[in-house]
């Protein structure tokens, strides 16, 4: 198949309909909980600092990886940071969370907010892709309206 009709080809979705429903409720745990709560009511972004090696983990874990000590003190951390790895989406798919269309293309990647060791995945935000770099800054650009969950985060957008 040739380049040119591979972009002509009409994009078809399969879609399956169950009786079955599946709901699934739970607990974000104390530190998740935390920054899900931050997120929503202050866009902040709060992290988790390991007591022993320093590590700050954003979003938090309840175990430090390298060290397995349990983490104990709250950090804030952003709102800006440094684009770490990233791709451009440029063929389309079906948003699982929308089960629309998503429209392409869009960037996604991994960001280290400044003060965290860890990164942080989402959508990056610029008026044009070409200016998006390994090591371009960037801020987080929270959803209006929040409701204390990943989603809160619309992305982050690229400091010109
Ligand atoms: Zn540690």
């Amino acid at each position: 198949m040739s380049k040119e009709n591979e972009q002509e080809v009409e994009l078809l979705t399969v879609h399956s309909r169950t009786d079955v429903e599946q709901v699934f409720h739970y607990s974000a745990g104390r530190y998740l909980n935390r920054f899900l709560t931050e997120m929503r009511d202050n866009a902040k972004i709060i992290g988790v600092k390991c007591p022993k090696c320093g590590i700050v983990y954003a979003p938090p874990k309840e175990v430090c990886d390298p060290c397995y000590t349990e983490m104990t003190e709250p950090v804030e951390v952003g709102p800006q940071g440094t684009i770490r790895n990233f791709t451009i989406l440029r063929a389309p798919f079906v948003d699982p969370e929308t089960g629309q269309a998503k429209p392409v293309p869009y960037a996604f990647g991994n960001v280290q907010l400044d003060g965290a060791g860890s990164l942080i995945q989402n959508y990056l935000l610029a008026d044009d892709d070409s200016k998006l770099k390994v090591g371009a800054r960037v801020e987080i650009e929270f959803q209006e309206e929040r409701t204390g969950n990943m989603r809160d985060i619309k992305g982050f957008r690229l400091i010109e």
